[in-house]
């Protein structure tokens, strides 16, 4: 047992939390760094936990009412052009298409040509191509709402990327809904950040706070954003979701207007709201430890995973009926009306790296199977969530009759786990002393685990915010619907507060 003390991944979290993430991701056969600069391979394993998030995400959505739809990559530079903050937003980060051909030039190389009249600048979001179709399809009030969205990808170039985190090219979900009222407008960029938040707790096991954010971190041309925000375990808040309530700016932008029960012209209201695959970033840096990933059941590409153990063909045979019987029995059950998915790894290498390599890709539950198993009709289990990875003798049949309950507290586990540390790492702080004090590595050349989730208050002002940004790097995650009116003293300038808000570095 002794193989158990170290751990497989080569840094652990303590010693260097970004790098641990990285060899996370890389002994998981997560994603990898592509040629193109910026952009990332999600790999089959990654993909897998990317497919069954959009599964669930895409019940609760159909569940509220909404349908699918698609609409182009390329968006005209004019249409950008007609909202002039969400333009100013995303103008450095846009990807443009100026050509439609390839040609040889004298020494052989292809080279760009024909040139585009009007650029086509590719998506970093949709409210604007969208935008041009909904004007066309909104008349009259009857038409509304329009409730769909979109699964897609989108490229904003970013100069630093991390793989999940910050990447220039990556996967959503970007809902664009219409309404003929504010009111309805509104419950529905709540309803959706509720979508979010119910979404991250229970299939993610990442408890989330839910809020609004500051002007200076809103989406650009909305009226009001919302986001979920989550703590990772170097006590960061990773934003895990946004829901854009963005008034009637971008249908004035895009004309999208109807004629109202009393016969008059209206614009009407419009939401947009989106989670991307920077939730995988979050499921890692939430769950996983030094021996490597941990994945909530919920989304595990395999439920279970088994490693037949034998000496010779005759044992082999034993082994793999045994084996047999017991997938007949697990394909019976679903967990969460999903299929429970079972592999079997049978392929000829060492037992102790076939062991690590299933750890190191966070299954849940790591089942050994020997000729010994047989004859005493039992089964060696390990919880991929138990700190100890400690092997668990049981009988087949109490495995099989507890699979469903024994998945479901695993998933509960993992939530309550991630809670308590949320809980144990937020702070009310009223002292900027304190406040500068938590938020300050002991070293700034390499930077240990440090900081926290401050409650504190803030003057609404975006100097107070700017400069604490400056010189912390703190900024407000948002501003929690759950935090009661309370007069108070703003963190930095002391100026009246009527209330707290969570301050924390994040990604
Ligand atoms: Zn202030």
């Amino acid at each position: 047992m002794a193989e158990y003390k170290k751990t497989a991944m080569p840094v652990t979290r303590e010693d260097d939390y970004p790098q641990w993430y990285l060899e996370v991701i890389k002994a998981a056969e997560l994603a990898e760094n592509s040629d193109v600069r910026g952009c990332m391979v999600i790999k089959p394993w990654g993909y897998t936990i990317w497919e069954n998030m959009q599964r669930e995400l895409d019940q609760s959505f159909k569940d509220t009412g909404h349908t699918n739809a698609y609409f182009p990559l390329f968006i005209p530079l004019e249409y950008l052009q007609q909202e002039a903050d969400h333009v100013e937003g995303f103008a450095k980060e846009c990807a443009v298409v100026t050509h439609h051909r390839l040609s040889l030039n004298g020494d052989g190389k292809l080279v760009p040509d024909g040139k585009l009249e009007e650029p086509l600048v590719i998506r970093p979001t949709s409210e604007t191509i969208i935008g041009a179709s909904y004007a066309k399809w909104v008349n009259s009030y009857r038409d509304l709402p329009i409730l769909i969205n979109q699964w897609a990808n989108v490229v904003r170039w970013e100069m630093r990327t991390r793989l999940f985190l910050r990447t220039t090219e990556f996967l959503w979900q970007e809902g664009h809904t219409v309404h003929a009222t504010k009111a309805e407008a509104t419950e529905e960029t709540h309803k959706m950040l509720y979508v979010y938040k119910e979404f991250a707790e229970n299939v993610l096991a990442i408890p989330v706070i839910q809020g609004e954010k500051t002007e200076s971190e809103r989406f650009p041309g909305a009226v009001s954003t919302y986001s979920i925000e989550a703590m990772m375990q170097d006590k960061k808040a990773l934003q895990s979701g946004t829901s854009h309530f963005l008034g009637q700016n971008f249908a004035k932008a895009s004309k999208i207007k109807f004629q109202s029960k009393e016969g008059k012209e209206e614009f009407a209201w419009t939401t947009s709201w989106g989670v991307s695959t920077r939730l995988i970033g979050a499921l890692i840096m939430a769950h996983s430890d030094d021996n490597g990933l941990v994945l909530p059941p919920r989304v595990a590409p395999a439920h279970i995973v088994i490693l037949p153990i034998y000496k010779d063909d005759s044992e082999r045979e034993t082994v793999m009926n045994y084996i047999e019987d017991i997938k007949l029995e697990v394909a019976k059950q679903r967990f969460f009306e999903r299929k429970i998915v079972l592999h079997v790894d049978d392929r000829d290498i060492r037992g102790g790296e076939k062991n690590w390599y299933w750890i190191k890709k966070g299954v849940p539950l790591k089942i050994e199977i020997g000729p010994r198993d047989v004859e005493k009709n039992t089964i060696s289990v390990v919880k991929r969530t138990d700190p100890g990875l400690k092997k668990n003798f049981i009988l087949k049949e109490e495995f099989i009759n507890c699979l469903v309950e024994t998945l479901t507290n695993m998933q509960n586990e993992m939530y309550e786990k991630a809670n308590s540390f949320l809980k144990e790492n937020t702070y009310e702080i009223n002292d900027y002393a304190e406040f500068k004090k938590i938020f300050t590595p002991k070293n700034e050349e390499k930077p240990e685990i440090h900081g926290c989730f401050a409650r504190s208050h803030w003057c609404g002002s975006s100097k107070c915010e700017d400069a604490i940004k400056e010189e912390l790097k703190v900024t407000v995650r948002n501003i929690p619907f759950t935090e009661k009116q309370c007069e108070g003293n703003c963190i930095y300038c002391g100026g009246k507060s009527s209330k707290r808000v969570i301050f924390a570095k994040s990604y």
